[in-house]
């Protein structure tokens, strides 16, 4: 069975509410633009109401995802939001240890693997970021680095769970900065990272499991990541915030 490819749009802290509920309805009316990929939007936590809400009125095939969840499932902690709160807005995925978060909030791999497991305990789908610095890849240590955070994000989950999320690769010198990674650069990350997956689980559930590149993609340069046989995906920030860019993205992996 191939892999059905997913691309996902990173809000981040962008929009106010009525551009949310616009971008939303521009991506709903041509969801069709997109084909058979799997289309996720990640608005910030304020506007997921919002979304849904325009979701619900324009009937699209469109996931919704959170940009991040508590691995509490409540309690004393101000200003988190628990993965179940996530769910019962509508949302299906949330985007854990994208490397804003760990870079300014101090997340570990520890604190990320706490994250996946509550996450899929609600019934979330975990998009799980990893990546490495310019400066880690210059010294020549990105599949070290990736490595750990690989194993340190996903160790102890059971492989049935890991069947059940998606993993995205984000080198961070490529986030944000215009610089994307080059299709074999991004490959070669993605091919370890599956061979990583199969020695968590199975190669079987590795074969599974969809792994996004993240970093700049752009209608221009995403049909030679998409034609990588280990990229099923994107995860996309800056250009997620323009519907044509979005859905330009999406026809990429459509193929
Ligand atoms: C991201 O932050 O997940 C991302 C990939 O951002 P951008 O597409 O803007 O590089």
């Amino acid at each position: 069975m191939p892999r059905r490819k997913i691309v996902a749009g990173n809000w981040k802290m962008n929009l106010d509410r009525r551009a949310a509920r616009d971008l939303t309805a521009a991506v709903a009316a041509r969801r069709a633009e997109a084909g058979a990929v799997e289309l996720v939007l990640c608005p910030p936590a304020v506007y997921v109401e919002t979304v849904a809400a325009t979701l619900a009125a324009a009937p699209a095939d469109i996931g919704l995802g959170g940009q991040n969840a508590h691995d509490k499932a409540s309690g004393a902690f101000t200003g988190e939001v628990a993965p179940a709160m996530l769910v019962d807005l509508g949302c299906r995925y949330v985007i854990l240890g994208h490397s804003e978060r760990r870079t300014l909030c101090g997340e570990t791999d520890a604190a990320v693997n706490a994250k996946t497991r509550a996450a899929l305990a609600a019934g979330l789908t975990p998009i799980v970021c990893v990546g490495e610095t310019l400066q880690e890849r210059e010294a020549g240590r990105t599949a070290a680095v990736v490595t750990t955070q690989v194993q340190g994000s996903l160790a102890g989950i059971p492989a049935t769970d890991l069947d059940k999320i998606v993993v995205a690769y984000e080198p961070v010198w490529a986030i944000g900065t215009g610089r994307v990674a080059t299709p074999q650069q991004a490959q070669e990350v993605h091919g370890l990272i599956r061979g990583l997956l199969a020695g968590l689980a199975s190669p079987e559930v590795a074969g599974r499991i969809r792994i996004q590149y993240g970093g700049s993609v752009k209608p221009d340069n995403a049909a030679d990541l998409a034609a990588q046989p280990d990229i099923d995906g994107a995860l996309v920030g800056g250009a997620s915030l323009k519907a044509d860019d979005f859905l330009g993205i999406a026809r990429a992996f459509t193929g």
